[in-house]
C-alpha cells in the first residue's frame, strides 16, 4: 500500500468497483455517491491537485474528459446531461489528494453548486 488511496486503486491495491482501466487512466464508482451515477475518473499517474499540473500533463487531462465522456454515453446520462468536476485543495472541498474528475448525472443538476 502507499501513502495514496487512489494510488492504490489504480493498482488495484485497493479494491473498488472499476469502469474503465488503461495504461493512463482508471474510473471507479465513489464509494459515497452523490447522484445515480457518480464515477471518479483518475490518471494512474499521482498528481496531487490541479495547482501540480504542468504543460506536459495535457494530454493526459484531456484523457480524462474523453474517458468521462464515453463512460457518460454508457451510463445513458449523456443525452440528458451531466457534470465534470475537479475540486482544487481543501476550500474546494478536496479531500483525496490525487486529482479526480467527478463524473456526476442520472439527476437534475443544481447550479451554482454550494
Ligand atoms: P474530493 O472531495 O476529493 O473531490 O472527492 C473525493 C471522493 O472520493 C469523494 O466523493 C469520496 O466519496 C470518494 N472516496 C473516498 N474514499 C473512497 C474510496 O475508498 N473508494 C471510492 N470508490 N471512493 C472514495
Ligand atoms: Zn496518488
Amino acid at each position: 500500500m502507499s501513502d495514496c488511496l487512489f494510488c492504490d486503486i489504480a493498482a488495484s491495491k485497493m479494491s473498488s468497483d472499476i469502469v474503465h482501466k488503461d495504461d493512463e487512466v482508471v474510473a471507479f464508482r465513489d464509494i459515497n455517491p452523490q447522484a445515480p451515477v457518480h464515477i471518479l475518473v483518475i490518471p494512474t499517474k499521482h498528481i496531487a491537485t490541479a495547482n501540480d499540473l504542468h504543460a506536459e500533463d495535457e494530454q493526459l487531462v484531456g484523457k480524462l474528459y474523453t474517458v468521462a465522456k464515453a463512460l457518460a454515453q454508457k451510463e445513458g446520462i449523456a443525452q440528458d446531461g451531466y457534470r465534470l468536476v475537479m475540486n482544487c485543495n481543501k476550500g474546494a472541498g478536496q479531500a483525496v489528494f490525487h486529482i479526480h474528475l467527478h463524473l456526476l448525472g442520472g439527476r437534475k443538476l443544481t447550479w451554482p453548486p454550494g
